[in-house]
């Protein structure tokens, strides 16, 4: 599988039971839709955070063809602003994947937390990004216990996935 920025090899990892992929040249990040598949038996004593309703004005989101390629079936991926977080994620409309640019996870990571007005929730979302931060960062960190890994990477697909039926009718529309 190959990064869809610098074509260079990504290298699998293990983030707690679930699995991604990265580029360890251009930082860039894969998560599949086998790892998204993973989250639906995925329980958290912090679903309120599911609840957050971020594509409230989804009509308004356009969806344009990226100039990268889906690292596992090979199809255009698909460029979409998250929210009006100003990032635009790679999306996969065939097989659901996500490539996330260098720092876009975080930066959606930020977004989401920014846009969670319960003071609780919001501080622990934000230990959630440290934690994932620290993980993405230092390959040290490897064998550090992520606890919420499964939670943020929940958030991120309801959130994208929520969408989903426009850019699928957008990218069949397309010519291929
Ligand atoms: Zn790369
Ligand atoms: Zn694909």
């Amino acid at each position: 599988m190959n990064c869809p920025s610098c074509r260079r090899e990504l290298v699998k990892k293990k983030l707690e039971k679930f699995e991604i992929a990265d580029c360890n040249f251009c930082k860039g990040l894969w998560i599949d839709s086998f790892t998204f598949d993973k989250l639906k038996e995925f329980e958290s004593p912090f679903s309120p955070l599911l609840k957050i309703n971020i594509w409230e004005d989804a009509e308004k989101h356009k969806v344009i063809p990226s100039s990268k390629s889906c690292p596992q079936c090979e199809k255009k991926l698909y460029k979409t602003e998250y929210a009006d977080s100003h990032v635009h994620l790679d999306i996969c409309p065939f097989c659901h994947g996500i490539w996330f640019d260098r720092g876009e996870l975080e930066k959606v990571i930020a977004y989401i937390d920014k846009e969670i007005s319960d003071e609780t929730l919001s501080e622990l979302f934000n230990e959630l990004g440290e934690e994932l931060k620290d993980f993405l960062i230092g390959q040290k960190s490897f064998e550090k216990e992520i606890k919420h890994v499964g939670l943020i990477l929940k958030l991120v697909e309801y959130r994208v996935f929520s969408k989903f039926p426009l850019l699928q009718k957008l990218a069949n529309s397309l010519p291929m």
